[in-house]
């Protein structure tokens, strides 16, 4: 499903205002997170950090799992605010490839200037799936 602009441009202003919300005292690295689904609702997340830091949740992850508890599980595309237009992490990265191997991924600056805007599949090459344990 191809992006409109007004879509992305609506993602993009969802993760910027979500990360206004992020709790990151320590990294005071703010990041915001809006995932598109197939109907065209956006539901959104922010960075939570924690002193004992292992127990921080990126703001993609919060945002899927926030979806996943509201029966949502078709992504179609996710916007990434942060101040320099970050990529999502590895682990992110993992969490996205379950639900959603073919989501659009838009990395966008504070501003809401795009750097990136591709498919998943070009952040992680040969993603580990469900349908790797399939034939276990
Ligand atoms: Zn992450």
């Amino acid at each position: 499903m191809p992006l409109t602009d007004e879509t992305r441009q609506r993602l993009i202003a969802a993760a910027q205002a979500v990360r206004e919300r992020a709790y990151a005292p320590y990294s005071r690295y703010p990041v915001g997170a809006a995932l598109l689904i197939a109907d065209g609702t956006i539901v959104t997340g922010c960075n939570v950090e924690n002193s004992s830091y292992g127990a921080t949740v990126c703001a993609e992850r919060n945002a899927v799992f926030t979806a996943v508890g509201q029966g949502r599980r078709q992504f179609a595309a996710i916007a990434i605010v942060t101040a320099n237009a970050g990529s999502p992490c590895g682990i992110c990265r993992q969490v996205l490839y379950e639900f959603a191997p073919d989501i659009v991924v838009i990395m966008a600056d504070a501003a809401g200037r795009v750097r990136h805007e591709g498919p998943l599949r070009d952040l992680l090459p040969l993603g580990f799936g469900p349908s790797d344990l399939a034939e276990a």
